[in-house]
């Protein structure tokens, strides 16, 4: 296919773990002519772009990188459980480098729009730096977690201040020392920055919407043994995380904790509690997913937790979730979050109790009638996850149809990695796989090498192109839903629904049915057995 009529074989849009693994795929294995747009300056997507106090991964870094490349599994030696953004960039650019991979990307560079021209069979792509280059496949790996939300707060302008998103948090840092800083969101990032920029500011005011469960990181050196035997040990780790539910050497407890006395429970919940990270996790008994009565109880013991930590009642109380069951929202991992709270530098604006943020003002933020004066606002108020990066490509299919009229109710996909009308397009974690509710580098490489292989085919069956069905697209957008409305999850106002953008639909974005990322594994191996069954080929 290198004769393709197109400049490239492939377009390959974003330059994180998604976009790296996927150049190397297609460029190193299938022999392809690739080309990579990336709006960064550089490799690493996520970890380029979050450079706020306090980034870090919260899958434990073992699993939190490549396993196709296993000498470097081998070579790497991660500093901490939980490494900061800083070196998980550095890992990257050293994955990039080692394997020759900057050559084909174009750094600084968006993609503004992509058609699918269907004369010639190829997409026709468009960038902010005037490019209009050709390609058989469009691949975009533009991350779930990279189109930043910054609600529009009324009187922004006016602030003689300076504020920052997290998400596009300045290379050369923020100096907190002396100053009077806001916070805006109490999500897994301000989870992570609070503490952090607590320990520098004057004063540290944090506006909270929405209160959340968050569970011990234990972040730390891990004990060099166990990182010899987990090196040791590696092909089995790989096959354990592939068929395992969420990409993670999860703990389960294979019964109801409604089937459990108080004491046996406590002991587990404490184990937990103790394992820190997603060893404590809403699966970990088989009910709390599902059921609400379950769920409380796990509720009620990351309650108990926070009214032991924060020292002020008033506080706790307000600092303690209300009204969604556990685990239906992003779960934080925290260093000292609450315990933060107990300083005296530190206030807590709660939207419920204080009143909401009604404007920002010259001096700092108003919020319940009442004015709040900063020097600095950090505004960690997350994402337009999954599906804002791919609208934002502006996508043209066959007869002109729009990714975004497509998806004006909620994303419509096969399997989460294609499109009904936007042939040879594939997404890298799209939405409607299981993605976000995954340690993602092993739902990236499951996705990755898919991609590749059914690419592989089409050039040795001599095909062109490859579309998913309108009605294999029906049926899985119809089980995806059927999945999430078995849970909890459906019931909470979460960036997982959508919840967190005015006006975008409420739909359960991820997927989560086949018994997550293994089930889901298989699921796409058996499509492409079955001769990509649900597609059409030509
Ligand atoms: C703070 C933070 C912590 C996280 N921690 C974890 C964790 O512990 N475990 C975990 O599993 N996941 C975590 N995630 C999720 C994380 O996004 C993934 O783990 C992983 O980094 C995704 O890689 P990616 O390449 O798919 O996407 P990204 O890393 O988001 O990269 C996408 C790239 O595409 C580029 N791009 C987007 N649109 C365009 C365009 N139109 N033109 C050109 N370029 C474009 C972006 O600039 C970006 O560089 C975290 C996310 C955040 C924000």
């Amino acid at each position: 296919m290198t004769d393709a009529a197109g400049d490239f074989d492939a377009v390959v849009i974003g330059a994180g773990f998604s976009g790296l693994y996927m150049l190397k795929s297609l460029r190193d294995s299938l022999g392809l002519k690739v080309r990579v747009f990336e709006a960064g300056d550089s490799v690493g997507g996520t970890w380029y772009w979050n450079r706020y106090p306090g980034a870090r991964c919260d899958s434990d870094a073992y699993i939190y990188c490549f396993t196709w490349d296993k000498q470097l599994l081998q070579d790497w030696q991660w500093s901490e459980r939980y490494p900061g953004q800083a070196e998980i960039l550095r890992y990257l650019e050293h994955v990039a480098q080692r394997h020759d991979l900057k050559r084909d990307i174009a750094f600084g560079t968006r993609v503004t729009s992509g058609a699918f021209d269907e004369q010639r069979n190829l997409w026709v792509v468009h960038t902010d730096k005037g490019d209009e280059v050709t390609a058989r496949f469009l691949i975009a790996a533009v991350g779930t977690l990279s189109a930043t939300n910054m609600p529009q707060f009324e009187g922004l302008e006016r602030f003689k201040g300076r504020w920052y998103h997290t998400s596009r948090f300045p290379h050369a840092g923020v100096d907190f020392t002396g100053k009077r800083v806001g916070v805006v969101g109490t999500g897994a990032t301000a989870v992570q920055a609070i503490p952090e920029i607590a320990q520098q500011a004057k004063q540290l005011t944090v506006f909270q919407r929405t209160a959340n469960y968050c569970v011990p990181a234990r972040n730390g050196k891990v004990d060099p043994e166990v990182t010899a035997a987990r090196k040791a040990d590696y092909d089995g780790i790989v096959r354990r995380i592939r068929e395992s539910p969420f990409g993670q050497e999860h703990y389960f407890i294979e019964k109801s904790v409604l089937e459990t006395t108080p004491e046996e429970r406590e002991r587990e919940f404490d184990r937990m509690w103790d394992a820190g990270g997603f060893g404590f996790w809403i699966a970990n008994y088989q009910d709390m997913f599902f059921d609400q009565q379950a769920n409380d109880i796990c509720a009620d013991y990351l309650k108990r937790k926070i009214r032991s930590t924060v020292k002020d009642p008033a506080v706790a109380e307000r600092l303690i979730p209300k009204g969604y069951a556990y685990g239906t929202k992003r779960q934080p991992l925290d260093t000292n979050y609450f315990e933060t709270f107990n300083k005296d530098s530190v206030l807590l604006v709660d939207a419920a109790t204080d009143g909401a943020i009604e404007a920002i003002t010259e001096t700092g933020i108003r919020a319940g009638g009442k004015e709040y004066t900063l020097d600095i606002i950090v505004f960690a108020t997350g994402f337009d996850a999954m599906t804002g990066p791919l609208t934002a490509l502006n996508l043209q299919g066959r007869g002109g149809c729009t990714l975004t009229e497509e998806w004006e109710h909620g994303p419509r996909t096969y399997l989460g990695v294609a499109m009904a009308g936007f042939p040879n397009l594939f997404t890298i974690t799209g939405p409607q796989s299981p993605s976000v509710l995954s340690n993602m580098p092993v739902s990236i490489e499951q996705h990755v090498e898919w991609i590749t292989d059914c690419i592989d085919t089409m050039r040795r069956e001599g095909r062109t192109t490859i579309e998913a069905t309108p009605q294999a697209q029906d049926e899985w957008v119809a089980h995806v839903a059927e999945a999430a409305a078995g849970t909890l999850m459906t019931g909470t106002n979460s960036w997982y629904m959508g919840a967190n953008i005015p006006g975008k639909p409420r739909v359960f974005l991820p997927y989560l049915g086949e018994a997550g990322v293994g089930g889901y594994r298989r699921k796409c191996d058996e499509v492409a057995a079955d001769g990509y069954a649900g597609f059409a080929l030509t």
